[in-house]
């Protein structure tokens, strides 16, 4: 921890202290203080605390889009988590400062994958095949040193919503494709593919062992990493529900097992998910398997369906909420009092340009 990070702790004690109400005004009032020079994004798993103050809501990739293309904005508070702000960075020129307000808010998923377990493992897929066989290819929900390492090799970015595309042109390219580091999203749009579950390996970073199920077939090496929030919903869920609800329709997101996606009836991103809710007829009962936070903004946007929560006591994801209303509040405040204290996420100049890379061969191919 430094020395930022022990006073923001310092200084947020006392914010936990304030009423919502104080802090909901002021931070209104610095956003007009600062007009459309500011702009507040926020990912769709924010809290409503959080997206009630949002210019825009949307995915990670479509918000680091915005902040782009947005040159009026030069302070952009991107309320997500770490990888989310070094995507904006990435994609935002350098008159544009991209605040992040709480540092610590990591995402678990990307975290399961770093610049050295990733360089051993393409030393040993190097070794085994030829590199040039392989395509790395990395989902968005990644830090900017894994895209910048796929960028290096020639890969490509993917989002939830285009990786069925981009893995389906990977297919007719590469020998291999190395997918990282969400492997429930590279299964689950592989089979989609009609790629056999012969052909997927799995990587294991820790243990640094390649685990093939036919090593003649091998097409596809999965990064056994997987996203906490999404891992736990179930099939027996599913089943309870069905055996309640004989009518219901379930849709998960592509970062839940296998498994569970086999027992539902769709599979979408984020965006797929609110499209198929919106395209459902009105009264329909519609179980939805991702964020709850979402999932409960949903049901207010679509309250003539019945949009239920696929896991009612799942946690929403931990780390997107530590963003709050007070460190929002500690964010705004210091725009104004203390700038110097501001969490400023500037990815190197080097990681940059070859996340860049990875990020622009995707948007060609989407
Ligand atoms: S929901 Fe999963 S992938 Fe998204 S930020 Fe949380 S841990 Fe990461």
């Amino acid at each position: 921890m430094d020395i930022l990070d022990i006073k923001r702790q310092a200084r947020l004690e006392k914010y936990y202290a304030e009423a919502p109400e104080e802090q909901i005004e002021r931070i209104r009032e610095i956003k007009n203080h600062f007009g459309d020079e500011l702009m507040i994004v926020a990912h769709h798993y924010q809290k409503d605390e959080i997206v009630q103050f949002a210019d825009a809501v949307g995915d990670s990739l479509k918000l680091a889009q915005i902040a782009a293309t947005n040159k009026t904005a030069k302070k952009i508070i991107f309320c997500g988590v770490t990888f989310m702000a070094e995507t904006a960075d990435i994609l935002t020129d350098n008159s544009q400062k991209v605040i992040f307000p709480d540092p610590t808010a990591g995402c678990s998923l990307a975290d399961m994958a770093n610049s050295f377990q990733i360089t051993k493992a393409w030393k040993f897929l190097k070794n085994r095949y030829s590199s040039s066989d392989i395509i790395p290819i990395t989902y968005v929900n990644s830090s900017a040193a894994i895209k910048s390492f796929v960028g290096k090799h020639n890969g490509v970015v993917v989002t939830s919503g285009n990786a069925r595309n981009i893995i389906e042109w990977a297919l007719t390219r590469g020998k291999y494709l190395f997918f990282l580091p969400d492997q429930n999203l590279g299964r689950n749009i592989s089979i989609q593919l009609g790629v056999s579950q012969e052909a997927l390996a799995l990587w294991k970073p820790l243990s640094e062992e390649l685990i093939e199920n036919n090593p003649e077939k091998t097409r596809i090496i999965l990064w056994d990493g997987y996203c906490s929030v999404h891992q736990q919903f179930t099939v027996r869920q599913i089943k309870n529900l069905r055996n309640l609800y004989p009518d219901i329709k379930i849709i998960v997101h592509p970062e839940c097992t296998n498994e569970v996606v086999n027992a539902s009836d769709e599979m979408g991103s984020t965006a797929d998910i609110i499209n198929y809710i919106h395209k459902s007829p009105v009264g329909s009962r519609i179980a939805v398997g991702t964020d709850n936070n979402l999932v409960i903004r949903l049901q207010r946007l679509f309250s003539d369906r019945k949009v239920m929560l696929l896991n009612p006591i799942a946690c929403s994801c931990v780390l997107m909420n530590r963003i709050d209303l007070p460190h929002l509040a500690l964010t705004m405040d210091n725009l104004i009092q203390r700038p110097e204290e501001l969490n400023i996420v500037k990815v190197d100049n080097e990681t940059s340009h070859f996340a860049k890379i990875a990020l622009e061969n995707m948007l060609k191919l989407s």
